[in-house]
């Protein structure tokens, strides 16, 4: 079988490692930097090199889609109006509602499966992937009653051979519960090291000072600018919504600090504490 990966950075170049072990898959791939196109090459994720999108999709069985959310949207339409009832497409991104919403009316659309790896890192591109990324982690797979169901199997043991445990779920719920599970984590994270950056301009003074509770709240921050604005942009409406919630718990936590309400704050303190027994 051949996959086309559309976008052969982590998650696309993860996918082609966590499946290396299947010898009856070829896998190729389009990416709108050549040098990435040549990096995926040199490290083995693809075999094969497509310089137009059309060309691969002809040649593909499978077309798996990881390019930044807002890049999908607009490239899935394409993809849809070219491929044959054999094939299957299948996209990565981390927003879901906007990306269903603007094939909803395809006629294609049964061909098409919406999915977010709940799995990733700060780092980007080919280099960063790496076999065992799926490894046990969570495939959520949306609104699949409108897709074929033979193609939904199909696609399902090959996610489950990668590593991922699938879960189903409506594309709204998904945007609504990653808003404030992901996207929120991820905006806190570029605020701290924004403030930080502006009341510390000494590099020194924040790695002789950081001890590992900046470090790992602030990793987030590393993360890539282009792909994270695309996902705040494309589920606009939940991430106001959750920085909304975020602002009032910050206004509650100062109004205790500025009142002196010491017995209250350890109270909020020891509230905040019980995402203890959800994450140990
Ligand atoms: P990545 O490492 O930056 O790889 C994406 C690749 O796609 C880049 O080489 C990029 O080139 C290329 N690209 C951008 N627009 C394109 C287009 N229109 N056509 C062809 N190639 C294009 O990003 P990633 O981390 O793999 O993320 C890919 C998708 O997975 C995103 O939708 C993201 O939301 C989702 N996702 C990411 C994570 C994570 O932790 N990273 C986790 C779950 C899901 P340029 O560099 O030139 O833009």
């Amino acid at each position: 079988m051949n996959v086309l990966l559309v976008g052969v950075g982590l998650i696309g170049g993860s996918f082609s490692l966590a499946l290396k072990h299947r010898t009856d898959l070829t896998f190729g791939g389009y990416d709108n930097r050549e040098e990435a196109q040549n990096e995926a090459f040199d490290l083995g994720i693809i075999s094969q090199r497509f310089n137009l999108l059309s060309e691969g999709i002809k040649w593909a069985d499978l077309i798996v889609v990881s390019v930044p959310v807002k890049a999908i949207r607009g490239i899935l339409p394409e993809i849809l109006d070219q491929i044959e009832p054999n094939q299957t497409i299948v996209d990565f991104g981390s927003t879901k509602a906007a990306i269903c919403a603007s094939v909803a009316d395809h006629e294609n659309r049964k061909q098409f499966i919406a999915g977010h790896p709940i799995a990733g890192t700060e780092h980007s591109g080919p280099s960063a992937a790496f076999e065992g990324l799926f490894r046990d982690k969570n495939l959520i797979l949306c609104d699949t009653r409108l897709t074929e169901p033979g193609k939904l199997k199909d696609f399902e043991a090959l996610a489950t051979d990668a590593g991922f445990n699938i879960i189903h779920m409506d594309s709204k719920e998904h945007d609504r519960h990653l808003a404030y599970i992901s996207h929120l984590s991820h905006i806190t994270s570029f605020a701290l090291s924004s403030a930080v950056l502006q009341k510390e301009k000494d590099g020194e003074v924040i790695l002789d000072l950081a001890g590992s509770g900046f470090a790992s709240t602030v990793r987030l921050a590393k993360s890539s600018p282009g792909m994270w604005s695309s996902i705040f942009m494309e589920n606009k409406e939940m991430v106001l919504r959750s920085i909304e919630a975020y602002k009032k718990e910050l206004e509650k936590l100062e109004a205790l600090i500025i009142e002196n309400q010491d017995e209250a704050l350890e109270k909020y303190l020891e509230d905040g504490r019980k995402i203890r027994r959800i994450l140990p």
